[in-house]
């Protein structure tokens, strides 16, 4: 499942061959997976200014201010090429002036494209502030109060936009943080530790290309290789690698959390 790093790669491996160019055709060939209120499709004859990404969200802003909003979900990715015939799974197309193009393709049909002509702004604020730069004062704000698992509040996309079961389980092993701690009951240290690690992890993360689990992959195709460095994500029941003792496993949120029993003590050591 693709995550903030690996949308963060998607940007900015396809910018390059967006930006500046027009649209000239778009083929929806699913029409379930396109959410356009209003209007009858996506937009046609609009230029392409930036791509902007939000948590795991990627905007394709046009010059007018419209938003291609795209959640990749559990299988999608948009990749961009001069091929003409439709890779499976094919379920939107853009026919760019360069005569490119982009297509939104998706297996397991949990992503989806939604059209805001007003921009992201309205939907983008409904979420956290995004993770590739939180801070600890926001953090903490934000975990304030929180009995719940500190695992199952950072993977809260209202709460933080962009962190997900990766991620989560190695930013907390990378602050020393059990992830069935209570969120709001981290003190001052432990918040800044948090959030550095969060923005450490993601940085390398995006610059490694982001991870590949099962099959992501950027605009032109490319795997990641953040997967070879995770310390603790799929690795239950091996050596932690700080401390070598054996790594723990367990369901937060129903998802599979691997801790260090050492590394991560249930409860604030002081
Ligand atoms: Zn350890």
């Amino acid at each position: 499942m693709p995550e903030l790093p690996e949308v963060e790669c998607l940007r900015r491996s396809l910018e390059p061959g967006l930006v500046g160019r027009t649209v000239r055709r778009v083929i929806i060939r699913r029409r379930d997976i396109v959410s356009s209120p209003g209007t009858t499709g996506l937009p046609v004859g609009v230029t392409i200014e930036l791509l902007q990404r939000h948590g795991k969200q990627l905007a394709i802003i046009d010059q007018l201010g419209g938003a291609v909003i795209v959640q990749l979900g559990m299988t999608g990715g948009l990749f961009l090429s001069d091929a003409v015939r439709h890779p499976p799974h094919t379920h939107v197309v853009w026919v760019l002036d360069s005569g490119m193009r982009l297509r939104f393709i998706d297996a397991r049909r949990f992503g989806g494209i939604a059209y805001a002509p007003e921009g992201p702004g309205a939907l983008w604020a409904r979420l956290g502030p995004d993770a590739l730069h939180i801070r600890a004062d926001v953090l903490r704000r934000r975990l304030n109060g929180s009995r719940r698992a500190i695992k199952a509040a950072l993977l809260d996309q209202h709460i933080l936009a962009g962190v997900g079961n990766i991620y989560a389980d190695e930013a907390l092993h990378a602050a020393g943080v059990h992830p069935a701690r209570p969120a709001g009951g981290l003190g001052h240290a432990e918040s800044r530790a948090l959030a550095g690690a969060i923005r450490t992890i993601l940085r390398s993360a995006v610059e490694a290309g982001g991870s590949t689990i099962r099959d992501y992959r950027d605009g032109a195709g490319r795997a990641g290789f953040f997967q070879r460095r995770h310390s603790v994500y799929g690795r239950g029941g091996l050596p932690c690698l700080r401390c070598g003792r054996a790594l723990e496993k367990c369901l937060i949120a129903q998802r599979t959390t691997v801790w260090c029993p050492s590394c991560q003590p249930p409860v604030d050591s002081g």
